[in-house]
């Protein structure tokens, strides 16, 4: 062939620029009708009693969603306890009752599909509850920490609330991952009522302390193999390091063994702890623990590859979307969860940025939604379409934050009542003591009398807010708290379940206005300034509860 000229192989070099910018340039998306312009995409997360029991409902529904605009409904299809929603031959002890006999899926794909609107499956990956088939089936799948208990075993908070779930091991072969987890979503990919799949929980544990897991025995044994900080072969002989270079870590090329020769015998407490705290180079810094988070993110890597592969060879025109924590360089640290690394295995990311994730004032975070979203889009290269996600109740942190401080202050004396029965109990009473007067004298009966004097104050300043706007219940709710002021302490733990019962009431059916539209309006607007490629709403019961279907309706109509 002849060489090109100079101008001609500009001309080339010209077109390949063009092409590029052309395929990669923008993630293929829907037009809108009058400018040309990708149309924002919108989605919500659902829960399935939002979706109701029967045919009616299932339409009513979907009529709320279109109205919405809303072109993705995430349904939640496996739930944090392990629980399941739809009519598994398989896994039918995981089935939620009633969820046998009504095709939840079914209906709405049904419902949904002929206003062009998409039904996700959302799963709840690597989470199981403490009584769940698979964890009864298979104990050994489940997350370690380096004492040898699971997730269950660890407490929550200042008042040490045990932790109601267990992790399973994401890396564990067979196990979780290759044995319950990939066959569900192989199912729900053949459900002809399923557009995608939508991950959740696709991470390690991050509220239980992030650095304690996993060190069940098959990843004690993974995580030195896949750093290879041994050979298996001749694996008796041990070499020191070569000090040639005065900067001690910068002789770690001369193949020191890594792996202490104690290792394999040594107790799984050490041998975690050599993961975490060991040195790969005598004299160095303490490092292991980077080959630790590294071996993480390769298994949720490797989880969200798999999934990927599996989906996309049961029908390509599938779509996998995940909800990921906002910060991937530091969610890969802390949970394992390097997202902005997965154009390859997932089509749709839903980040989610809500409000609960960061720390300062309402204002403060309208900036920092829009500054994070566009930061996610230089992190991902714009190489997938980006839904920012808004959760609708933390926007409301002011106007909430009195039922929070009410209910706190009710689970306290919940905890402090005077006829302890057991063990137990008597270390919730400790415990409860100690946190309401932040002190290790536990003064039941001093307790007691503090918290009452909060639910009192926190409920003053929720009278405020809810006198003008819903008189009658106001009125109930003030009795109910007037009560339990006064009840004896025999009588206090029934005054207070009524008051509890009551709360929980007003919570789940506020009047509108008292959640003000216009903050979810606006952060709508600062995440679009951002320009992502849709917007993702969390959640459809929320939108119920704080009656904001209306100012959606409108946000979204734009
Ligand atoms: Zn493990």
């Amino acid at each position: 062939m002849r060489r090109p000229t100079t101008c001609a192989r500009f001309l080339i070099w010209l077109i390949v620029i063009l092409g590029c910018l052309a395929a990669g340039g923008a993630p293929v998306a829907r037009e809108s009708a009058q400018s040309g312009a990708p149309a924002e995409r919108h989605s919500v997360w659902v829960h399935p009693p939002e979706v109701g029991r029967d045919r009616e409902a299932v339409r009513a529904f979907v009529e709320q969603c279109r109205r919405a605009h809303i072109e993705t409904i995430i349904l939640l299809v496996k739930g944090m306890n392990g629980e399941i929603y739809w009519p598994s031959q398989r896994f039918s002890a995981a089935v939620v009752k009633g969820y046998e006999s009504f095709d939840l899926l079914r209906e709405l794909g049904a419902a949904a599909r002929p206003h062009g609107i998409k039904v996700h499956a959302w799963l709840v990956d690597f989470v199981e509850g403490l009584n769940s088939p698979a964890l009864k089936a298979h104990p050994e799948w489940a997350q370690l920490n380096h004492a040898g208990g699971t997730t269950g075993t660890e407490t929550l908070g200042k008042r040490k609330r045990p932790y109601p779930y267990v992790w399973m091991c994401p890396a564990r072969r067979p196990g979780y991952t290759d044995q319950w987890l990939l066959p569900m979503i192989e199912e729900l990919a053949k459900n002809p009522a399923v557009d995608g799949i939508h991950h959740d929980y696709i991470r390690y544990p991050g509220d239980v302390a992030p650095d304690s897991f996993c060190f069940c025995d098959y990843c004690l044994t993974h995580i030195p193999r896949y750093a290879m900080l041994a050979y298996e072969t001749r694996s008796s002989e041990r070499y020191d390091v070569d000090v040639r270079q005065e900067r001690v870590e910068a002789n770690w090329w001369t193949d020191p063994t890594m792996l202490p020769s104690t290792y394999s015998k040594a107790e799984r407490r050490e041998r975690a702890d050599f993961l975490l705290n060991g040195r790969t180079i005598p004299g160095g810094p303490p490092d292991v623990r980077y080959f630790f988070y590294d071996y993480r993110v390769e298994q949720i890597d490797r989880f969200a590859r798999e999934v990927h592969e599996l989906v996309k060879k049961v029908n390509p025109k599938l779509e996998i979307s995940a909800a990921v924590f906002k910060n991937p360089v530091q969610s890969a640290r802390f949970i394992g969860q390097q997202w902005h690394r997965w154009n390859e295995w997932i089509d749709i990311y839903t980040p989610m940025t809500y409000r609960s994730h960061f720390a300062g004032s309402f204002e403060s975070y309208l900036d920092h939604l829009e500054e994070t979203t566009r930061r996610q889009l230089e992190w991902t290269r714009h190489g997938r379409p980006l839904e920012a996600g808004i959760a609708t109740t933390y926007l409301y942190r002011e106007e909430l934050q009195p039922f929070e401080d009410m209910n706190d202050a009710i689970e306290t004396l919940r905890d402090l009542q005077s006829s302890v029965q057991d063990a137990q109990a008597a270390q919730r009473q400790l415990n409860a003591a100690v946190y309401v007067l932040e002190g290790a004298s536990g003064d039941a009966r001093q307790a007691r009398e503090m918290a009452m004097k909060r639910l009192v104050a926190a409920h003053d300043r929720l009278q405020k807010r809810l006198a003008p706007l819903a008189p009658d219940t106001a009125k109930t709710l003030a009795q109910l708290v007037k009560a339990a002021e006064e009840a004896s302490p025999e009588q206090q733990a029934t005054a207070v379940a009524g008051l509890s019962a009551e709360l929980a009431n007003v919570r789940a059916d506020l009047p509108p206005g008292f959640c003000p539209p216009e903050k979810l309006a606006r952060a709508i607007d600062a995440a679009r300034r951002a320009k992502p490629d849709g917007i993702v709403i969390f959640a459809a019961s929320s939108l119920k509860r704080e009656k904001l279907w209306p100012a959606l309706e409108k946000a979204f109509a734009k």
